[in-house]
Order: C-alpha cells, then sequence, then structure tokens
C-alpha cells in the first residue's frame, strides 16, 4: 500500500489485533486497550460507578459524564478511545478530561520496546501531533482510581479555604457570602469581588 509517497508492504488494521482491546482491572485502576471503542468504554465506566465504591470511582464519573454527551451513538461505536487521544485534536473531549485523571499511555515500537508516557500537554506538540516517534503504537491507557486526599496529623495543608453562606430565610437567595483561601499568598486572601457578586443571586 501507498500512503503519502511511502511504501507499505504490509498493513495491519488495528482494531482485529485482540490485544489491544483487552481491558483489565487491578488494584491501582483500569488499563484500556488502544483500540477500546468509547461505546465499550462508557459501558466499563458505568459498570465501575455502578459496582465500585463511590471514592473510588469518582474520576470514572467524570469520564462517563463526557463520554454520555461526546458525538453519538454510532460515532461511539466505531471511535478508538486510542486514536481520540492521538489525534490530538484540541476540541476532541477526552483528552482534558484524562490528563486531569493522571492517565499514562503505553507505547511500543520494534526498535525500543515498551515505555511509558503522561498524558499531559507534554504529549502534545501540536494540532494534530504528538511526542510518539512515528515507529511507536499505543498499546493501552491506564486510568488510575481518584485516591480520596486523606490529611494526616501534622501535614501542613498546602492550599485551605472557608466557607461561610447564609441564605435569606425561606429561600435559595444568597444574603451573605465569605470565602477565605490561605496558602494562595503571603497573607490570608477574601475573594471579596466573587462574594459581592454572589450576594442577591439564587442558587439552584
Ligand atoms: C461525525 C463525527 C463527530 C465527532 N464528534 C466528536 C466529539 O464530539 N468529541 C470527540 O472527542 N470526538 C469526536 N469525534 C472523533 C471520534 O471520537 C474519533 O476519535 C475519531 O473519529 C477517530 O476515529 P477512530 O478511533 O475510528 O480512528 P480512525 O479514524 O480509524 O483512525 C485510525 C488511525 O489511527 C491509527 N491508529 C489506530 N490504532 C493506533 C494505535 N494503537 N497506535 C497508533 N496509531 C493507531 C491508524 O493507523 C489510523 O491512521 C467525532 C468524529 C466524527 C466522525
Amino acid at each position: 500500500m501507498q500512503v503519502k509517497g511511502v511504501h507499505h508492504s504490509l498493513v495491519i488494521y488495528a482494531g482485529s489485533v485482540s490485544d489491544l482491546h483487552t481491558v483489565t482491572w487491578g488494584k491501582d485502576g483500569v488499563s484500556v486497550g488502544a483500540v477500546c471503542t468509547l461505546s465499550s468504554l462508557k459501558e466499563e465506566m458505568e459498570r465501575a460507578a455502578r459496582e465500585m465504591e463511590a471514592e473510588r470511582t469518582r474520576g470514572y464519573q467524570a469520564l462517563l459524564q463526557t463520554l454520555q454527551c461526546l458525538a453519538g451513538k454510532q460515532i461511539r461505536n466505531m471511535a478508538t478511545i486510542g486514536v481520540n487521544i492521538l489525534s490530538a485534536n484540541p476540541k476532541y473531549d477526552l483528552n482534558s478530561v484524562l490528563a486531569a485523571l493522571d492517565c499514562t499511555l503505553q507505547v511500543q515500537s520494534k526498535e525500543n520496546g515498551t515505555r511509558e508516557i503522561t498524558l499531559n500537554e507534554e504529549l502534545f506538540t501540536g494540532f494534530g501531533k504528538t511526542a510518539l516517534r512515528p515507529d511507536e503504537v499505543l498499546l493501552s491507557i491506564d486510568i488510575p482510581y481518584s485516591k480520596p486526599a486523606q490529611r494526616r496529623e501534622f501535614a501542613f495543608s498546602i492550599v485551605n479555604a472557608g466557607m461561610k453562606v447564609v441564605f435569606r430565610k425561606g429561600s435559595n437567595k444568597v444574603e451573605s457570602l465569605n470565602i477565605y483561601y490561605g496558602g494562595v499568598g503571603p497573607t490570608l486572601v477574601k475573594v471579596g469581588h466573587t462574594c459581592q457578586k454572589l450576594v442577591g443571586q439564587c442558587v439552584d
């Protein structure tokens, strides 16, 4: 086959490689094969949200919300998680969510074996371009469980916040609001403008 002037003597359809479809649940999270369809991913996330502790699946629930409104069912039945990521199209929905969830990619090449890449802004080098080398294929995407942030005694916070909201009696209208942040500057910060704007507003 000739593609963009380069002759390929062998072409492999990734969709027919069964290993690339595998979904494996482990102690740290789930590993999703690169050609797993978005519909299969959605089903896995639905099952996790249904059957696992809510604390561990907060990230999966966010991913599920994204998948529910991503394109339409026909597209989700065909589109794969791997190519959605590697398309490096900033309008595609999954990369921002997967990056926020601390996902990693397992990629492989014939010459250099397997390596792990963090899914963050450094993966994307331009519109439609990624840091994958030309000879690398994506094997799977690791999506970790959410970790409940448990604060220990004597652990200084990085950032802290205090908030008090008072509603007008018998209504959902904000009567007064105080929001303070610590650890974001040299002194305590009051989020004054936001508080002022929200007073008098109704909260759904
Ligand atoms: C009408 C329409 C609406 C859409 N709307 C949205 C939307 O709202 N939100 C959104 O996020 N996305 C949207 N998409 C994009 C969609 O989700 C898919 O990501 C995109 O179409 C890629 O499709 P595909 O997975 O079938 O890959 P294909 O189009 O089949 O691309 C395959 C390419 O990827 C290469 N490839 C395959 N597997 C690998 C691998 N493992 N490693 C390296 N390269 C590999 C192949 O060699 C080939 O070049 C939309 C798409 C369409 C057509």
